[in-house]
């Protein structure tokens, strides 16, 4: 449950900020992280509400609390099984999502949110970084064939949730790559487009077959989407 007075010792942190001067000079993510220890600190902040009210207000129900006190506790690598328990892909949620988690915190009271989302973002690319996101291919094939419609992070979601199932799955996208408006909205100083790839690239080595310019109903019909 994190630290039971740990809210009361530790001030929230988020992650600060490359000197405008310097980000002035390239497009890249400008976000410096947070330290171990700062980071465990800000799990430590997690009061484990009996009624945690960050799960009400978390779109995917990430299991916010366990993951709060395992990064207080170290232990990262079951905070990144936790987290994916629920979240196909925190490095997108972890950048991008406008953290309704953290206004529905019961600390918000107060505007000291617990910093879910920088906890979130910290403990997926500690996962990448130490190569503990490996493809899953664990399940026995079933020979069944679904065609997924739209590859932006919806489709890619569903693709990975039905291949890690068994399936074999087509992504049809009409635009060049896929990725939706994360690639095509999102501008690469919130969101560089290696995290895309990099999850795409273990979504192909999970079995998942991209198809890109391909628009369904316009240059593949849909009564015979080729993998159907
Ligand atoms: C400028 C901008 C900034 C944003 N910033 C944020 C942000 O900071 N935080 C945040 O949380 N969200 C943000 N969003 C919103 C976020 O990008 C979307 O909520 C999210 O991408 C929706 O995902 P989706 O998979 O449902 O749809 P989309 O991302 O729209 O993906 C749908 C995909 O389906 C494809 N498609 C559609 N029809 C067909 C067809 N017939 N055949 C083949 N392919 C097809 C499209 O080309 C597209 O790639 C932003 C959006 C924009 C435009
Ligand atoms: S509402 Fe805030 S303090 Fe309570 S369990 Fe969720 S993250 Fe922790």
């Amino acid at each position: 449950m994190g630290k039971a007075t740990g809210f009361k010792e530790f001030p929230r942190q988020t992650p600060g900020y490359e000197k405008p001067g310097e980000r002035v000079k390239h497009y890249n993510e400008f976000t410096k992280p947070l330290s171990d220890e700062e980071l465990s600190r800000q799990g430590a902040r997690c009061m484990d509400c009996g009624v945690p009210f960050c799960h009400q207000g978390c779109p995917v129900n990430n299991i916010i609390p366990d993951w709060n006190d395992l990064v207080y506790k170290n232990r990262w690598k079951e905070a990144a099984e936790v987290l994916h328990s629920t979240n196909n892909f925190p490095e997108f949620t972890g950048r991008v999502c406008p953290a309704p988690c953290e206004a529905a915190c019961t600390l918000n009271l107060e505007d000291i949110p617990v910093a879910i989302k920088t906890i979130e973002h910290a403990i997926v690319e500690r996962a990448w970084a130490e190569g503990w996101l490996k493809p899953d291919t664990s399940k026995p094939r079933t020979g069944k064939k679904v065609a997924v419609v739209g590859g932006g992070p919806a489709g890619l979601a569903a693709a990975q949730q039905l291949a890690r199932a068994g399936h074999h799955v087509v992504v049809y996208e009409k635009n060049a790559r896929v990725g939706g408006l994360l690639r095509y909205g999102i501008p690469d100083f919130k969101l560089d487009k290696q995290v895309i790839e990099r999850r795409a690239a273990q979504m192909t080595a999970e079995g998942v077959e991209f198809r890109t310019n391909a628009h369904v109903g316009v240059t593949v019909p849909v009564s015979e989407p080729g993998c159907l």
